[in-house]
């Protein structure tokens, strides 16, 4: 049995970056961690490790009980921004440029006039992040959610990990459903989740089976495994060596194998090793 490794996979240069800063901060047990820094469990327990204290996603209520604050790569409203400064946090900042590009964005379409139109997850974090300092917003996760809304102007912007063809599907939906709109665009998805798409669509082409290596939150690594299984591929969603299972790959010649930008390299390298291990 053969593994074939996708082109683009695993840690985007945000998470490697928020990363960095946080394995290298001085006192981490001054600082909490103001969310998941990344949505991959195997992190967490490295951080954890380390000193943080932690917030969870669902509990950020604007104040922390330490010094200071470390705001992840998936970025959140200056809204919240505020709040955490006002509580006399002094907050370490790793929020991903491609994110704030996101911000830019939709706030640049706000003053323009626009409802903003978010395609994404609503209630993930960054979305929520995102909508933060809008007045007028919705969230749109499924062409079934796409309405005729009493808006002239509706400026569109996706979250950072939405697949290129699923804001495209959404996007005709949007215009077909509005015809009497003006209706703008502004792609905010980041070039590493395209190419980490675009490298999974060409790696179901040439394999019998896809293994997608990644945490049980992460929304990009939902959107690798969701690819697969539109193109008709068997996939299995892993979070590490430790949950595959031999039956799946009986008859297959061809591996794929990917993961999603939370996914560390050495994880992947670890489910590697198994698959190849499967075929002695
Ligand atoms: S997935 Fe994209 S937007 Fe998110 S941290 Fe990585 S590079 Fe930045």
């Amino acid at each position: 049995m053969e593994v074939v490794r996708a082109s683009a996979m695993g840690f985007c240069f945000g998470v490697r970056d928020a990363l960095e800063i946080a394995m290298t901060l001085e006192r981490p047990e001054e600082t909490t961690l103001y969310g998941a820094l990344v949505h991959n469990e195997e992190v967490e327990v490295a951080l954890a490790a380390r000193g943080f204290r932690k917030v969870a996603e669902g509990e950020r209520r604007g104040g922390v009980a330490t010094p200071r604050a470390l705001i992840t790569a998936h970025g959140i409203s200056e809204r919240e921004r505020s709040a955490l400064r006002a509580s006399g946090a002094e907050l370490v900042d790793t929020t991903c440029p491609l994110v704030r590009r996101a911000h830019d964005a939709a706030l640049a379409l706000q003053s323009a006039g626009f409802h903003v139109v978010v395609l994404g997850r609503a209630g993930h974090v960054e979305v929520r992040g995102l909508t933060g300092d809008l007045a007028s917003f919705t969230v749109v996760g499924s062409a079934a959610e796409v309405q005729r809304w009493p808006h002239a102007k509706l400026g569109v912007i996706a979250q950072t990990t939405v697949p290129e063809r699923e804001a495209a599907e959404l996007l005709r939906a949007i215009r077909a459903a509005n015809p009497d709109a003006e209706v703008q665009f502004r792609d905010t998805i980041c070039e590493p989740t395209k190419q980490r798409q675009r490298a999974v669509e060409a790696l179901v082409r040439e394999v019998d089976v896809v293994v997608v290596v990644g945490g049980r939150s992460s929304h990009n690594t939902k959107q690798l495994a969701l690819t697969c299984q539109r193109a008709g591929k068997p996939v299995h969603w892993v979070q590490g060596p430790e949950e595959l299972e031999a039956r799946w790959f009986e008859g297959c010649a061809k591996v794929g194998l990917t993961a999603g930008t939370s996914t560390p390299d050495e994880r992947i390298a670890a489910v590697e090793v198994a698959l190849l291990a499967l075929r002695e």
